[in-house]
């Protein structure tokens, strides 16, 4: 081997190993440089190593243990939390928000703006433009970058959302590669129900989790699959697109163009238009779950029917990805302990028997919000060098 090929050798094997510990300190938090010589399997000359070209980096910081241990306190190593920061923004039909976090990912109302989605691309461009330069200004750390939650299809070969069937006004285009030329700001763009998972996997209940999934069942129906501890993407990231499974063959209209779509039946958005159908008018979300804490006996068919669907799209989840977790994301029947529990029941009649057993169905606690952040850590933690696993 020539000594060019050794040396490209040598620095992608440091660049692994550098990898290796960020994953270890999202996976463990704040650790020592002997506990995560521990985790990692590597000597602790290799380790203090790549800790100092992380810490050069700005990827991460030292801090000193809150109770010292006996004898030379080891001293902690984090992702940076103070030093650096990221922005997660959310696009989504009816509220958009922004978000500044460190690198550890905890997200706070006091550093989240929110605004109405405006009605048009450029509107949105700029709305979403203009949050991300007041949090950058405030933020005073290093922004390393900004991920951008989305929904509807991305084809990541053509690198755009290539079609929204609930935010039409995203349709061909790349917003993360807008922002990052007005910012000049690296942006990345994460599938909404990618970055659920994410979210639930870098700050949630999934870490260390290699098989699981999460369903939200909010405004549209999405699926996001972790399987063997890679995000399930398909050909063109396109993949797990549960929402648009014809179930309803002479159904009501999808925002897909198609008729009788499983979404249009099994999510928060559709338990709102079956109320606002009932009473004739129109009805919000915060409206409907208004309604169903003081007047329950009022809309039980419209609950039990979306109870049903929304039971459907779970079994066939469980069904298909033999998940060892499957977290439920939404507000109205995931939000509301005994009305999950009602769901949950009904999956049992639906899914297989044997792959059910093999899965716990919980309530998701993480947000679209975390998720986006999720996503461009871990798009920060990739870039250092390609994963082994
Ligand atoms: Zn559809």
């Amino acid at each position: 081997m020539k000594q060019t090929d050794n040396r490209v050798e040598s620095t992608l094997l440091r660049r692994i190993n550098e990898r290796r510990l960020l994953e270890a300190i999202q996976r463990h938090g704040p650790s020592s440089r002997a506990a995560l010589t521990r985790v990692s399997g590597l000597t602790a000359p290799t380790v203090s190593k790549a800790v100092d070209t992380l810490l050069k980096r700005g990827l991460v910081e030292e801090l000193d243990p809150a109770e010292p241990a006996l004898g030379r306190p080891g001293r902690l190593v984090r992702m940076a939390a103070a030093s650096a920061a990221v922005l997660g923004a959310v696009i989504d039909a009816g509220t958009c928000c922004v978000v500044a976090t460190g690198l550890d990912g905890t997200v706070t109302e006091k550093r989240t703006i929110r605004f109405a989605t405006p009605a048009g691309y450029p509107a949105l461009l700029d709305a979403v433009e203009e949050a991300c330069r007041t949090l950058i200004h405030s933020s005073g750390p290093v922004v390393h970058g900004i991920g951008l939650s989305v929904p509807g299809l991305i084809n990541e070969r053509l690198h755009e959302i290539v079609f929204s069937p609930n935010l039409h006004l995203l349709d061909k285009h790349n917003p993360a590669r807008d922002l990052e030329t007005r910012l000049g700001v690296p942006c990345v763009l994460v599938q909404e129900s990618d970055a659920l998972v994410l979210g639930e996997w870098l700050s949630g209940d999934a870490r260390g989790l290699d098989d699981f999934a999460v369903l939200d069942a909010a405004t549209g129906l999405g699926l996001g699959v972790m399987s063997g501890g890679r995000l399930l993407a398909g050909h063109s990231g396109m993949a797990g697109e549960v929402g648009h499974i014809t179930v309803v063959p002479d159904g009501v209209r999808c925002g897909c163009g198609n008729r009788g779509c499983l979404e249009t039946l099994a999510t928060d958005a559709a338990l709102v238009r079956l109320i606002g159908e009932k009473l004739g008018r129109t009805v919000s979300l915060d409206e409907v779950a208004g309604l169903l804490h003081t007047r329950p006996a009022d809309f039980q068919h419209e609950l039990r029917t979306v109870t049903e669907y929304l039971a459907i799209a779970i079994a066939a989840v469980i069904n298909i990805f033999n998940p060892t977790t499957l977290f439920v994301h939404g507000v109205l029947l995931a939000g509301t302990a005994d009305r999950f529990a009602r769901v949950v029941e009904r999956v049992k009649q639906r899914a297989l028997t044997a792959s059910l057993a093999d899965c716990t169905i919980v309530a998701s606690t993480s947000s679209k919000r975390q998720g986006a952040v999720a996503g461009i850590i871990h798009h920060l933690t990739n870039a250092c060098a390609p994963s082994l696993g």
